[in-house]
Order: structure tokens, then C-alpha cells, then sequence
């Protein structure tokens, strides 16, 4: 397998399959697993192998095939899924961290990230934040004290994107873990792993999902990272992804690059289509040559990414006509969705941020943010021209 290319490493990837020789990978809807006998059951706790399961939360058959193939896709060794995105940066912060550990993060996170950073800091981590996209500050700020570097390859919502090349050089001279939440820019095109991260998270509720249904995360990265470091903490605190999630990410990975690939060039278009709008401040997107880290993205992705974030020159009351004005897209603050979704970040997903956050983050009043889906570009850009058009 390890000679196939990504697209058909994610449709065979993993497979398990069962005495009745079934085509679609079941789902093992058991919390446990019966033994042969006791002797059996004695040996399994004392080491178990790939195949041999003891409880739900330990393992699952079909969230071990999810497991497999993401980390086929990504090629990394092994894979640990969880619940959902953040309890996937959960455990890997939790696992690694102890009083005294230096963390240094890129500012421009997920809110939840920061939340579980704040926490850690109260148990004596020490955590400092720099501007992802300057080389200066990741520099100053990876001093060989730090333990853990942590990131996201492309920042929501303002679209910053991180050369991951640049802070993996850095970190591995500092000695420090990479850890990188590659979310956005999705296993598709271009591997984090590859890139220099040691420790690669998704949240799989995202783009892997694909259809919005369920919530789901995992970890991908060395095998001695995954099971000497990262299974013992996530196995024992419970944020374990049910088999039935594990099953529909599954069947994502399997169409995940076609997705990924139409909704990355229906965004592309869009972005052509109204960049120097006379109704937009802003417009941004990585695959953009006018995007001021087009350049990295060029280099690290084969796509511009699925995301848009427009800023509206009236500010939020423009934002809020445009948004009510929509047709297509849906409001909502999911991404990765068939059905593309638009976003006020500063009211919303970010509302919780004081006033002088936001603006050191670009999250202006102004601020939308896109999620192309897999409608047709051409409805999407008429949709969007007639909504800007009554502002
Ligand atoms: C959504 C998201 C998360 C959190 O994932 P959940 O599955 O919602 O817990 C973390 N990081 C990024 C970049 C995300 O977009």
C-alpha cells in the first residue's frame, strides 16, 4: 500500500473486513469484545495487536479502519481519533505538557485552542503567542527552553497561512514538538507530516465529514508518538469517537480529494470574480497572488483552500445585508460542508474576543467569512453578486 498514491490510499486504506467478506467497511457498533478464554483475555491486557480489541474506548474496529487510512493519506505512521477536533488538541496538549513546558503558538487560533492554552497556563505552562506569519518572532520565540510549537497552517478566520517548512526548521533546533492543526487546508494536496510537522490534528467534523453530520478529530503522527505518548492519556479520559462517526469519516476519506479539489476551484473562481469589488475593503484568499502569503501557500498546497473571508467596506451592517441577503449559502459556523456556509466571525465564532484581539487579528466588523461548497461556482458567484449589489 505504501507505493499507492493518496487517492487510492483512501479508498482501500484500512480495510477490515469481516468472516462475511462485506464490500463497504462495517460498522462494530460494541462497546466490548468476547474472549476465547480467560487465558485469552489475560494476554490481551497484557499486550494487544493491531486486530485484537478490549474495549470501546481503547479501540474499535471501525474506528481503527478510520484511523489507518487517514494516517495512510496523511503518511504518517500510526493515528489516535477522538470525539471531536478539540478533544483531539486536548489530549495532545494534555499528553505532553507539564509544569514548567514551554509552549509557543501561533495567535491567530481557534477560540477553543486558546481556551485550553489559558487552562494550561494556570497549571504552570508557560505559553507564548507570536504573529504566525513573522519570521522575526518565531525566531525570538523559539528559544531552546521550549518543548511544543502549535499551530494552524491556515488561520480562521482571516486565512493567514504559516510556513510550515520555516517553523519546522526552527522548532527542530530548539528541540521542540511541532504540533500542527491542519484543519483547513485538509489532507488533500500536500501532507503536514511531510512538511516537517511531528504531530498532525484534524478536526474531522470539517472537511473529512464533509456533509455535516457528525463530530469527530484525530491525531496523526509517529507511531512511538501515538501509542507511547498520546493513547495512554486519550484512552483513559474518554473522548473516544463512536464507531458510527469513525464510519461516516471513513466513507468521507474515500471522496475527500474530489471534494476538496471542486470546492477549492469553485472558491478560486469566486475569488477572481470579485476581487476589486468596489463593495469589498478586503478580499482574501490564499490562492490569490495579491494574498500576502500567496507564496508559501503556493509552495505548501496544490490548492488555494475551500475558504474565502470577504470584508465589507460599509462594515457589519453591510455584512449583516449581505449575510440576510444570501440565497445559497447558509448561515451557519460549520465549514468543510457540501452546502457552502457563510460566517460573521466578530458576532459569532469570535464575538467572545475583546474589541483590540479582533482588531490585532483583522476580525473587523466588516468581516465574512465563506465556505465554498459543492454547488455550482456559478450560482455561488451570481448569488453573491446580487447580495453585494443591494447593500
Ligand atoms: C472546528 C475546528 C476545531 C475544533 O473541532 P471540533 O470538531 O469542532 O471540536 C479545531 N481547529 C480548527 C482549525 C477547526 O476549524
Amino acid at each position: 500500500m505504501t507505493d499507492w498514491k493518496a487517492r487510492t490510499r483512501a479508498v482501500h486504506g484500512g480495510v477490515r473486513r469481516s468472516q462475511y467478506g462485506e464490500v463497504a467497511e462495517a460498522i462494530f457498533l460494541t462497546q466490548g469484545f468476547v474472549y476465547d478464554s480467560a487465558e485469552q483475555a489475560e494476554a490481551r491486557f497484557i499486550e494487544s495487536g493491531p486486530d485484537e480489541f478490549i474495549y470501546a474506548r481503547y479501540g474499535n474496529p471501525t474506528v481503527r479502519m478510520f484511523e489507518d487510512r487517514l494516517a495512510a493519506i496523511e503518511g504518517t505512521e500510526d493515528g489516535f481519533a477522538l470525539a471531536s477536533g478539540m478533544a483531539a488538541v486536548n489530549a495532545v496538549l494534555m499528553a505532553t505538557a507539564k509544569p514548567g513546558s514551554r509552549i509557543v503558538a501561533a495567535r491567530a487560533l481557534f477560540g477553543s485552542c486558546l481556551y485550553i492554552l489559558d487552562f494550561l497556563a494556570g497549571f504552570g505552562v508557560e505559553v507564548a503567542f507570536v504573529d504566525g506569519t513573522s519570521e522575526a518572532e518565531w525566531r525570538a520565540a523559539l528559544t531552546p527552553e521550549t518543548d511544543l510549537v502549535f499551530l494552524e497552517t491556515i488561520s480562521n478566520p482571516t486565512l493567514e497561512v504559516i510556513d510550515l517548512a520555516l517553523v519546522s526548521q526552527l522548532a527542530k533546533a530548539a528541540g521542540a514538538l511541532l504540533v500542527v492543526d491542519n484543519t483547513f487546508a485538509t489532507p488533500v494536496g500536500a501532507s503536514a507530516a511531510a512538511q516537517g510537522a511531528d504531530v498532525v490534528i484534524y478536526s474531522t467534523t470539517k472537511h473529512i465529514d464533509g456533509a455535516g453530520r457528525g463530530l469527530g478529530g484525530a491525531v496523526l503522527g509517529s507511531a512511538e508518538f501515538i501509542r507511547g505518548t498520546l493513547e495512554p492519556y486519550a484512552k483513559h479520559t474518554g473522548a473516544a469517537m463512536s464507531p458510527f462517526n469513525a464510519w461516516m469519516h471513513l466513507k468521507g476519506l474515500e471522496t475527500l480529494a474530489l471534494r476538496v479539489r471542486a470546492m477549492a476551484e469553485s472558491a478560486a473562481r469566486i475569488a477572481a470574480a470579485l476581487e476589486g469589488h468596489d463593495k469589498l475593503a478586503r478580499l482574501i484568499y490564499p490562492g490569490l497572488e495579491s494574498h500576502a502569503q500567496h507564496a508559501v501557500a503556493a509552495r505548501q498546497m496544490d490548492h488555494g483552500g475551500t475558504m474565502l473571508a470577504l470584508d465589507l467596506a460599509g462594515g457589519k451592517d453591510a455584512a449583516f445585508a449581505f449575510l440576510d441577503a444570501l440565497k445559497v449559502p447558509v448561515i451557519s459556523n460549520n465549514l468543510g460542508d457540501a452546502k457552502s456556509i457563510i460566517t460573521h466571525p466578530a458576532t459569532t465564532t469570535h464575538q467572545r474576543l475583546p474589541d483590540e484581539m479582533k482588531a490585532r487579528l483583522g476580525i473587523t466588523p466588516g468581516l465574512v467569512r465563506l465556505s465554498v461548497g459543492l454547488e455550482d461556482p456559478d450560482d455561488l458567484i451570481a448569488d453573491i453578486s446580487a447580495a453585494l449589489a443591494v447593500i
